[in-house]
């Protein structure tokens, strides 16, 4: 009976592979005693097929692509005898290779630990299911991959992802946690020594990265973890572990609501939700102070940032500046006041880089007046620059913004929109400034059901060369006294407002005024 072949070829590493041996024997018997009834033998015959016939079944079928790596190593050896060749071992290899292949590339996994000895060719088709950054880290208490490095390198360039840290496993994990690594997926051979120990180690030390994936294997012991009156120590020790890891609450957190709270919205842990990578930003005024500050926060957090000023040689430097960063910038300049400038800095940035999803209105001046002697030239210019041309910067980007869905703008008001700063005069850029956060107030409602959320921010007295006019400079001194904080705001105070309106974590928020003055409108 050809079915029979199969036994002899099975190695009974499974409990199947048991069950179908002690059934073959069993077999033996009834079939040299005459006593046995024919329907006993028909019904071990019938049990026999079917134990003997999974493992084998299950191997053909889902390995129908070989392993690469391995077909890899034969193409490599075609015509020479091979240095080492491939272990029939390997074969019985398949299965596990493809499954765990699955796994990495299921988990999305990008940094893999094995904790024990596996056959190189699972370790490399692991390695064939990793990103090219992928990596896997092999703790090994001597060389393996069952070849040494050099040769282990002729069968699959995904070798090069594999690291074998040669040496005691406690103390490869320790070295493992000093360098800060997490792992997606961690292996652990349950045979092999301390291997309690060494998963106790992990999770104690987090290795294992949050939401991983933990892989034991051996934990069956041929069925005789779960069969009674054993005393093989081996045995034992991997029950054990098997309880250990049942048991283990940071394994399977039952009782947690594992919701967005606990993984992070859309799996994004919080600050990469302050990342703005593919972003197209803008900053106006962007040629220094508060602008400059800005555009190279958004730059540093991923996004590609136009830099815009009345005078074009701030904004190249300052997009120079980026780019030495090797982050995407480009500098245009314009008069905020015309429509014909703003839409021409729009088109500009569409025409480069496609759309744009963050406007950073930051461009503004200051004179300084008695109200009974401000100018309607000064009012005018203040408004100009500070309202009208704000106001036209949103309505473009808006219109880009509206249409995609999606956009965030950042208007630069001042805490003058809160108080009436003194003892300076300056009712225009006051005013005009309260207009800013009403008209913020106005579009953050009017657009946020179409995706653009419209939100400012107030700096209070920031050191830039706004302040460092003939005017303003000698009142630091006076001013400090009236802010809590007892120092003036820096530029680098507002960077990080600025990524947080710019980014999705900011998303309920609109209309907003976010005062950043050390406390100087309290007072
Ligand atoms: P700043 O004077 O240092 O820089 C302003 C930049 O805007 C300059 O590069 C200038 O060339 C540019 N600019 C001026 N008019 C423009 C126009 N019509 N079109 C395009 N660009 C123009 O000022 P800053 O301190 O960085 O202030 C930036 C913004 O922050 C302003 O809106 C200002 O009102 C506001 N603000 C400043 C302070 C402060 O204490 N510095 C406090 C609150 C609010």
């Amino acid at each position: 009976m050809s079915r029979w072949v199969y036994i002899d070829e099975i190695t009974p590493e499974t409990p199947m592979g048991l069950i179908a041996e002690n059934l073959r024997k069993a077999r033996e018997i009834a079939h040299g005693d005459s006593r046995v009834p024919e329907q006993l033998k028909h019904y071990l015959q019938k049990a026999l097929d079917i134990a003997v016939g999974l493992d084998p079944y299950l191997d053909a079928m889902s390995t129908a692509k070989k392993i690469a790596s391995l077909e890899g190593c034969q193409l490599k050896v075609a015509g020479v005898e091979p240095k080492v060749k491939p272990h029939k071992e390997c074969a019985s290899g398949y299965l596990k290779g493809q499954v765990l292949r699955l796994f990495v590339h299921m988990v999305g996994a990008k940094r893999i630990l094995l904790i024990g000895r596996l056959k190189g060719c699972v370790i490399l088709a692991m390695a064939e299911a990793l990103p090219v950054d992928g990596r896997i880290t092999a703790c090994a208490t001597e060389p393996y991959l069952g070849v040494k490095s050099q040769e282990a390198s002729d069968y699959s360039s995904h070798v090069k992802q594999i690291s074998v840290k040669v040496g005691p496993t406690a103390a490869t994990l320790e070295e493992l946690v000093a360098v800060g690594e997490h792992f997606d997926i961690v292996f652990i051979d349950a045979a092999q020594r301390n291997a309690v120990n060494d998963y106790n180690f992990v999770m104690d030390n987090h290795l294992l990265r949050m939401d991983g994936v933990i892989c034991v294997e051996n934990t069956l012991m041929k069925g005789q973890v779960y069969l009674e009156n054993i005393s093989d120590e081996n045995v034992l020790a991997v029950r054990k572990l098997n309880n250990v890891i049942n048991s283990d609450p940071r394994v399977e957190q039952k009782e947690l609501v594992k919701d967005d709270v606990f993984w992070g919205y859309n799996r994004c842990h919080i600050l990469d939700r302050l990342r703005l990578d593919g972003k197209v930003a803008y900053v106006t005024g962007g040629g220094q102070g508060i602008g400059r500050a800005f555009a190279h926060a958004l730059g540093e957090a991923g996004a590609k940032v136009a830099i815009v000023d009345l005078v074009l040689a701030k904004a190249e430097v300052v997009a120079e500046e980026l780019s030495l960063k090797g982050i995407k910038s480009i500098a245009l300049a314009a008069d905020v006041s015309k429509p014909e400038d703003v839409q021409r800095i729009l088109d500009a940035i569409v025409a480069r880089w496609g759309t744009v999803h963050i406007a950073c209105n930051n461009a503004g001046i200051n004179m300084n007046s008695a109200s009974e002697d401000t100018s309607l030239e000064e009012w005018d210019k203040t408004f100009n620059v500070n309202l009208r041309g704000l106001f036209l910067c949103c309505q473009a980007a808006g219109r880009i913004m509206l249409k995609q869905g999606y956009g965030k703008i950042i208007n630069t008001a001042s805490m003058a929109s809160l108080i009436v700063p003194h003892p300076q005069k300056q009712l225009a850029y006051n005013a005009s400034k309260a207009g800013v956060v009403k008209l913020t107030q106005t579009l953050g409602t009017e657009w946020i059901d179409r995706g653009v959320r419209v939100n400012c921010i107030s700096p209070g007295i920031v050191d830039t060369p706004l302040i460092h006019s003939e005017d303003l400079k000698p009142l630091v001194q006076r001013w400090l006294t009236d802010i809590p904080a007892g120092k003036l705001a820096q530029v680098t105070d507002l960077q990080a407002a600025v990524v947080y309106l710019a980014s999705e974590a900011s998303d309920y928020m609109t209309g907003h005024n976010l005062a950043i003055e050390g406390g100087q409108s309290l007072w």
